[in-house]
């Protein structure tokens, strides 16, 4: 009996602590206040919001005066909200050959440059069949090329042969040698789309070291056909030129507000999203060329403003981190950075509340990437619902791997439970593809009684996990379990 009075007493205070937070989230979020925020970061003067880009930077000014305007302070770091991130631009060679014998190969047709810029290598050959790190250790390959397979013979998805290629980069760096060169042969990713995705121009970040120079080329050899060339001649040419590194430098904005308890202010909760988006591109059938990203991150960046305009007037116990991604869109970069030059120690980071939508079909839903991968499940669950919406997750489309696409992985592979909130997508279907990465991703098409409605749960749900009694983990068992043990122990 008496265990069941301490229960419902227990469940008495938590309830009276969620109604509490919900008047302070109806007090500030405000439906003007997020068609405002949202029309301007999705308007055409700010061109989609490239990386980098005049109207991105526009973007950053604006965000930055809303935090101050909402009580969110500046770090003594970045005074003025701005973390810059290093960025380069990459420009692939536009002409190149490898000579071997009498046999020439063209850039592109034959072979691409995965790293490195302008070659002009006259060099002996060592082959190695799989090329294991321990094979270029003991093998003599100090000056000269190292000739293997793409991937480690074994494993068939192409795409992990990448992660392969890096380990062989550093073992045939590390032993001397002077480039490493990879025969290319996969039905699963054709060399056409290899070449659509490794010439032109890549942005990237810059990180001030020469690790990325050090020569790989992957060469077509369909059928294995031109192994035995490479097994048999000693020496090779290879020539390229017209590459480009133009470095640039572009902002994460960054700011927090202090929680209000004593002990609980050390942990930091952060409110996330990415801010850039594609820019200006193909035109559509109605020859609109600007894809604004209200969807693709404008309702995404507004949640972390509403947050920020919340919790600036009624911080929670916990400390509140908000955080502006640039970059997202070239392959998670901004995140990338944060994570590496957090002005917040990562292992007093408890949770990461991100948000990025590429669309909803469902508005009676908030998907959550994630849902069920936390102790914050239930929580999020019951904010959700506060609001008469039900939590949905990426069940109906689990293959997407949304979870690994979004900025939340570069805090989930530190360890930091991290999920990502997005409007209601019950399914990857038209409904989404109509508006994703299109230039009709506009404010006008959005529902914004259903916005106003899902911008409170977002807020309310981040309310509670600042106020949670126990500090939010990973469930025993997920994939990153581990990396928190090792974060927090
Ligand atoms: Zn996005």
């Amino acid at each position: 009996m008496k265990h069941l009075l301490f229960v419902t007493m227990l469940l008495t205070a938590l309830f009276v602590d969620a109604q509490k937070d919900k008047k302070l989230t109806d007090k500030t979020v405000e439906k003007a206040s997020i068609a405002a925020h949202l029309k301007f970061l999705s308007s055409d003067v700010l061109e989609g919001r490239d990386t980098p880009s005049k109207g991105q930077l526009v973007a950053a000014e604006y965000l930055r005066t809303q935090l101050e305007r909402y009580g969110v302070q500046a770090f003594d770091e970045y005074p003025d909200y701005y973390q810059p991130v290093s960025m380069e631009k990459v420009v692939k060679p536009s002409a190149g050959t490898i000579r071997l014998d009498s046999i020439l190969f063209s850039i592109e047709e034959d072979f691409l440059l995965l790293n490195g810029g302008d070659l002009d290598l006259s060099s002996s050959m060592v082959f190695l069949q799989d090329a294991s790190s321990d094979d270029i250790k003991s093998a003599d390959v100090k000056g000269k090329i190292v000739v293997t397979n793409a991937g480690d013979g074994e494993t068939e998805n192409a795409r992990a042969w990448f992660g392969m290629m890096r380990n062989k980069q550093s073992a045939a760096k590390e032993a001397g040698a002077l480039a490493l060169v990879e025969l290319y042969n996969s039905a699963q990713l054709p060399w056409s789309l290899l070449v659509r995705y490794f010439s032109g121009e890549r942005v990237g970040l810059d990180q001030g070291d020469s690790e990325d120079s050090f020569p790989v080329i992957w060469i077509n050899n369909p059928n294995q056909e031109r192994s035995e060339l490479f097994v048999s001649s000693d020496s090779v040419d290879v020539k390229t030129s017209g590459s480009e590194i133009t470095p640039f430098e572009v902002y994460n904005v960054v700011g927090y507000v202090e929680g209000t308890d004593a002990e609980l202010k050390k942990e930091h909760v952060v409110f996330s999203a990415h801010y850039d988006h594609v820019g200006i591109g193909q035109p559509d059938s109605t020859g609109d060329v600007i894809y604004n990203g209200a969807r693709d991150n404008a309702v995404g960046t507004v949640t972390v403003l509403e947050a920020a305009k919340n919790l600036g007037k009624y911080p929670t116990k916990r400390s509140s981190l908000f955080v502006f991604f640039t970059g997202e869109e070239k392959g998670l970069l901004g995140s990338e950075w944060y994570v590496d030059h957090s002005p917040v120690p990562l292992n007093e980071i408890v949770y990461c509340f991100n948000s990025d939508g590429g669309g909803y079909n469902n508005t009676s839903l908030a998907t959550v990437i994630g849902l069920k991968r936390t102790t914050a499940e239930d929580l999020l669950i019951e904010a959700i619902e506060a609001y008469g919406l039900s939590a949905g997750d990426d069940e109906n489309y689990k293959e997407q791997g949304l979870f690994d696409r979004s900025d939340n992985v570069n805090f989930a592979s530190q360890g930091i439970p991290a999920p990502t909130f997005t409007p209601g997508m019950d399914a990857f279907d038209d409904e989404i593809f109509k508006y994703y990465h299109q230039p009709s991703d506009e404010f006008e098409s959005l529902d914004m009684d259903y916005m106003y409605t899902f911008y409170r749960a977002y807020v309310l749900a981040g309310r509670m996990i600042g106020n949670m009694k126990e500090t939010p983990f990973w469930k025993e068992g997920d994939k990153y379990y581990e990396a928190g043990l090792e974060l927090y122990k």
